[in-house]
């Protein structure tokens, strides 16, 4: 398949995706912990309260659940799906139980969160999703943001408002796609 009929594939499939995502989600309601509620003492300093609170968690003991629609494609990308230690589906993040405490896998998550609502869930999952047959996992502009805030964030130096420094790149990024 080309990337084309790839990309033409995955706007036939949105509305599937989207329903998949919605149950996955409502299926866990009674696990969800709001990340705030964690009690890690860095994400407080580059984050505020209110997303804190917003977003919910969901640990899982084995994989985390993702769309089937991945295992069709895994085949073309080299998204690993085996390897997922957290996935993120709107203002809800699920992590394997075994990285709980990494509040870097979690600063992570909250950044794809602010993602999502920075561009709608509709936009994300197709942006997302041709963002990877385009660049693969690594250059996928979404993990590429993601990534390199983690980054600055796990150097240990100064806070910022990262919900704002996201959200601005994005605002820059729908420009210019
Ligand atoms: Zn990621």
């Amino acid at each position: 398949m080309y990337n084309k009929d790839l990309a033409d594939f995955i706007r036939r499939e949105i509305r599937s995706v989207q329903d998949w995502i919605e149950d996955a989600v409502l299926s866990h309601t009674v696990n969800m912990i709001p990340v705030y509620n964690l009690g890690f003492l860095r994400l407080p300093l580059f984050f505020n309260e209110a997303l804190l609170k917003k977003i919910m968690t969901v640990s899982v003991d084995s994989n985390v659940p993702l769309p089937p629609i991945l295992n069709m494609l895994k085949g073309i990308m080299d998204f690993m799906v085996e390897g997922v230690t957290g996935i993120t589906y709107g203002d809800v993040y699920f992590y394997r139980a075994e990285y709980g405490k990494d509040e870097s896998l979690h600063f992570h998550e909250i950044i794809h969160s602010i993602q999502w609502s920075g561009i709608g869930k509709k936009q994300f999952i197709l942006r997302y999703a041709l963002e990877l047959i385009s660049n693969g996992y690594i250059g996928n502009f979404f993990e590429v943001q993601a990534y390199g805030h983690q980054r600055r964030f796990e150097s240990g130096g100064d806070p910022y408002d990262a919900e704002q420094a996201v959200k601005d790149e994005l605002f820059e990024y729908i420009k210019k796609n």
